[in-house]
């Protein structure tokens, strides 16, 4: 591993330099004037739908539009890769070889953002344009010390604006990961004692964004919403901006009564996760509303987990910061002070 002055090693002094140097990478454009490979096409959006199952009648026949979440797809440059590609600037690669320089070397996408300004349709001929928007102070993270690298791409039809896609990486030196024997040898240097002292790894935290903060804030209160469409009152979960069955974006909620049975299930060992000891079942509980979730079926040995099994809603804190729903056998539930 890399580990120079200034670098994700943590020294002081040179970090604030590399910073100062990131930073003037923000409003850069890192491609400008970008056109779409193929237009707008139908065959390109038949696929998308079979992969995700998605049957909205919106995206067939001779009005159809595509998929907003196509988005990004008609910007892609394909296996071709990126090299020649025309109104690729040379900033994206200048930024993560500073990165990479500076011991950065790994990357992990972390999350996207769209939004959509009006539909795109058959034919329509795509343009893009992308900037790094933000590049963030250096950030210790589970994974490793980095930098947040937000890059913005506006994509047109016609000239006019037909959405925006925000594409958020973290370039990192992964963390130093002391083998667990470490922890408890006898005789334990200074710093594997410091180790050992430090909290137990904590639960990923939810991403909670515009689509899903009403579920989170109906989490905080106890409460287990599931959307439901206005228009035709199809039921849906996990939360989305819009209906699968009509389209309709309005919604409402209904509250989970909080019965279900496990629908599926399998049994983690591999790979290690911090905050969870193997094995451990995830299942995916079917709600008596109908809709599924996946969740954790709590105090019941993994290995007893099972399809049908009957099941009921509980909220289990796991730190100060996140309760999360889990699942109890049905059975359990009535001897126990946790539960809604
Ligand atoms: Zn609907």
């Amino acid at each position: 591993m890399v580990r120079k002055g200034g670098g994700p090693d943590g020294s002081a002094g040179a970090g604030d330099e590399l910073s100062e140097r990131l930073k003037k990478y923000q409003g850069r454009a890192a491609t400008v004037g970008g056109v779409g490979r193929d237009l707008v096409n139908a065959p390109m959006i038949r696929h998308w739908c079979e992969a995700m199952g998605d049957t909205n009648p919106a995206y067939e026949g001779p009005d159809a539009v595509a998929p907003p979440t196509m988005l990004q797809a008609w910007t892609m440059s394909g296996l071709s890769g990126h090299a020649d590609r025309p109104g690729r600037s040379g900033t994206y690669d200048e930024l993560f070889g500073l990165l990479d320089g500076a011991g950065y070397t790994s990357v992990v996408a972390t999350d996207c953002e769209q939004e959509y300004l009006h539909p795109l349709r058959p034919g329509d001929e795509i343009t893009f344009d992308s900037m790094i928007e933000s590049v963030s102070g250096r950030k210790t993270t589970k994974l490793g010390t980095g930098y947040f690298v937000t890059t913005r791409m506006d994509i047109r039809a016609g000239g006019e604006l037909a959405g925006t896609h925000r594409f958020r990486i973290l370039k990192y030196a992964p963390a130093h990961r002391s083998p667990k024997s470490t922890e408890t040898a006898p005789g334990s240097s200074g710093s594997a004692r410091t180790k050992s002292a430090e909290p137990k790894s904590r639960r990923p935290r939810p991403v909670i964004n515009r689509d899903n903060a009403g579920f989170w804030e109906g989490v905080g209160r106890h409460r287990l919403l599931i959307q439901r469409c206005t228009a035709c009152g199809t039921l849906r979960f996990p939360w989305l901006p819009g209906c699968g069955a009509c389209g309709c974006p309005d919604w409402d909620t209904v509250e989970s009564g909080g019965e279900g049975t496990v629908y599926s299930y399998v049994v983690m060992h591999h790979p290690p996760f911090p905050a969870f000891d193997p094995p451990y079942a995830v299942a995916l509980v079917e709600l008596a509303e109908g809709v599924r979730i996946v969740s954790n079926v709590v105090d019941v040995p993994y290995d007893e987990v099972r399809i049908g099994m009957p099941v009921r809603l509980a909220f289990r804190r796991y730190d100060a910061d996140v309760e999360l729903p889990v699942f109890r056998a049905a059975a359990s539930v009535d001897r126990s002070g946790e539960g809604s």
